[in-house]
């Protein structure tokens, strides 16, 4: 058994604190910085080669097996298999897509879209809620909250109900996606709707859950970004166990490119990859903390002495200004990542890129997604918006193989996608045709 073998340990290498499993932290007592699931591998059995995982699908009665995340359970496993929560998670589509290539300026066979849309809440947090609620389970909490942009209460509010936890939901006003805010409610949990936007819930959500106990679910419990990890487990499953050259991601409080890079560096670890794919996280450029940060800033790991100066001047400016963050897509509309810093040692694990695209960018390429493959919500599509800007650059050549992680579902915001459409917004615009009620007349505008 690995589950002794499993501990929380800051990420700060001037502190290095560590903790147990059982506690409940959201940030090192200590030091105050994030801190991370890490295990004795000495100490854990896992599997000789990757492939080895794919043999659990044959025994898909078995709920761990069966799951897209526990099936990889050597790799996380910080609990008891009797604590791991499953609803079916991670039963994705890695999908080759030449139209959408042609698109992004690629060569045909060379572009994959991971559709984490398909997981049971439309989006992929239920990698992560899978396993931070089964951290919930092994401290014994009986009620949870989280602040969100809408995917993160959706899936909490069901995972929530689906192994008998409260949850309480904090979202931005006006700033959730329809679909998303409908979930959440369908699914019993308590909707606390603050005047502000994500930021605010953030600050508010971590005070809450301090004062009453609540476990929290945001993204800086290190658990679900461990049950985010194997999004990438399941590309390379999808490549039939090779690796792609890039991955490129959505970038917005920066969970999924710290699970990414912590993947790989595990992976290559353990030696069960030869090489680590590089990473390109895109912002929008009305929420782009993260690509000013790196690319003007020249903010880096720097081997964990990150230059906090440069942040606390970044935040301070952004409060001096008043400034809130705009973007169509509005599950990455956030200008203070809480995973920063995680985010820039998976930049520095990847040799990561970081870009910005603009809204128009967002909903063209959200589109052409849509036309050609399974569609997707509009920050899952900055991905291929990136990828057009790092081929124009050079950055990317045609003939490498990408993964894009296509984060959520198009149904999660129905009305970014109706009003392109409808209002001829972008190139690809199809809107509907009026037509009176009449057979002869009908026909005619068939085409
Ligand atoms: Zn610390």
């Amino acid at each position: 058994m690995g589950i002794d073998a499993a501990y929380q340990k800051c990420i700060n290498p001037d502190c290095g604190a560590r903790f147990d499993c059982g506690q409940v932290l959201f940030k090192c007592p200590s030091c105050g910085e994030l801190l991370d699931a890490q295990y004795d591998w000495d100490r854990v059995e896992v599997p000789g080669k990757l492939s080895d995982f794919g043999r659990r699908w044959a025994d898909r009665d078995n709920r761990l097996d069966f799951s897209g995340v526990w099936r990889f359970r050597e790799l996380l496993d910080f609990c008891d298999d009797k604590y791991k929560v499953t609803i079916g998670e991670g039963q994705t589509i890695l999908q080759q897509n030449d139209a959408v290539a042609k698109y992004a300026d690629m060569k045909p066979g060379c572009l994959y879209l991971q559709y984490e849309g398909l997981n049971p809440s439309g989006s992929f947090k239920d990698n992560g809620m899978a396993a931070a609620f089964s951290h919930a389970k092994l401290v014994g909490a009986t009620s949870s909250a989280c602040a969100s942009t809408g995917n993160t209460s959706a899936s909490v509010a069901l995972y929530a109900h689906s192994c008998g936890l409260k949850a309480t939901v904090f979202i931005g006003s006006g700033r959730v996606a329809f679909g998303k805010l409908s979930q959440g409610m369908d699914y019993g949990a308590q909707t606390i709707q603050i005047v502000g936007d994500f930021d605010d819930c953030m600050r508010q959500v971590q005070d809450v859950c301090t004062k009453l106990g609540l476990y929290l679910l945001n993204s800086l419990n290190p658990f679900r970004l461990e049950g985010q990890k194997t999004i990438m487990y399941r590309i390379i499953e999808g490549l039939g166990w090779e690796l792609p050259d890039w991955i490129v991601v959505p970038g917005g409080n920066l969970g999924n490119s710290s699970a990414f890079g912590k993947a790989f560096y595990e992976l290559k670890q353990l030696g069960l990859i030869k090489r680590i794919p590089r990473m390109a996280i895109i912002n929008a450029t009305g929420a782009d903390t993260l690509a000013d940060l790196v690319n003007n800033k020249k903010l880096a790991w720097n081997a964990g002495r990150v230059g906090q100066a440069i942040i606390d001047d970044y935040y301070a400016d952004l409060t001096a200004r008043n400034f809130s963050p705009h973007t169509c897509a509005s599950a990455i509309e956030i200008s203070r990542p809480v995973n920063l810093k995680k985010c820039l040692r998976a930049i520095d694990i990847c040799n990561g890129v970081v870009r910005a695209v603009t809204d128009e960018e967002i909903l063209d390429a959200k589109a052409v997604i849509g036309k050609y493959g399974l569609g997707c919500e509009p920050a899952s599509a900055a991905t291929i918006a990136g990828l057009r800007h790092l081929r124009a650059e050079g950055v990317i050549s045609a003939d490498e193989r990408v993964a894009c992680v296509l984060t959520g579902h198009p149904l999660k915001d129905p009305n970014i996608t109706v009003n392109y459409h409808k209002e001829k917004l972008g190139k690809f615009s199809n809107p509907p045709i009026e037509a009176p009620n009449d057979l002869d007349e009908i026909i005619k505008l068939i085409r």
